[in-house]
């Protein structure tokens, strides 16, 4: 099957975790549990924490136990300082033109949080459409329901995508879907077709698939 798009995660993917954005969004994360549930800072780490182990993501534990509207959450986590923190990318910028496969962003944030990233760094033109945790009804990846949102909406199968995350839980149900999977970050023995520190390293694993050639001409 013949690849078609590129998935692309977005926090800690397109951006390395090195540079503290996502840092602040947890704290903010933290903050707001302090905020909504009364919570003490330990206490808010600790159900941060507990929920995570449980549901993979914070917002589903405080959707199902606090009754807590997503999009409150959502707004609150993402009010960070991203174009203080992301500059622009131009070698990023590059690579994605020399890239002629299809991009989209699937991402367990929002879309405005999403558009804030993309612009600062200056590769927004790039993305064909961004797929959120709202347009994913709120059930995140590594759900495979979400996956199945994003397939049925591109009208794909899993053979003609390849997805790029820092997420190991994430690429294997990339996996189990039939898609290529792309694991960018540091981290030992994930489970993943390919293994990138960052993600510029992107361009060498679509030459090693001959979906580009050596100077980004499509094959
Ligand atoms: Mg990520």
């Amino acid at each position: 099957m013949v690849t078609r798009y590129i998935l692309f995660d977005l926090d800690n993917t397109l951006y390395p975790r090195e540079c503290g954005l996502f840092h602040l969004i947890e704290e903010r994360i933290k903050e707001y549990l302090r905020i909504r549930l009364g919570l003490t800072h330990a206490e808010s780490a600790a159900l941060r924490h507990k929920y995570l182990r449980a549901y993979g993501f914070t917002l589903v534990g405080l959707m199902n136990h606090h009754g807590i509207y997503p999009e409150d959450y959502l707004t609150f986590v993402h009010e960070v300082d991203v174009e203080g923190v992301l500059g622009e990318d131009r070698g990023l910028a590059r690579m994605m033109s020399r890239i002629p496969l299809k991009k989209v962003i699937v991402t367990n944030s929002t879309q405005r949080h999403a558009q804030r990233v993309i612009c600062s760094l200056g590769v927004e033109p790039f993305f064909a459409h961004i797929f959120d945790i709202a347009f994913m009804d709120y059930i995140p990846k590594p759900n495979p329901a979400s996956f199945h949102k994003v397939m049925n909406h591109l009208g794909v199968r899993g053979g003609e995508c390849l997805m790029v995350d820092d997420h190991p839980p994430t690429l294997a149900t990339a996996r189990a879907l039939g898609m290529t999977a792309v694991y960018v970050g540091r981290g030992e023995q994930v489970e993943a077709d390919y293994q990138i520190e960052e993600i510029k390293g992107l361009e060498g694993v679509l030459m090693d698939l001959q979906l580009i050639g050596e100077r980004g001409v499509a094959r």
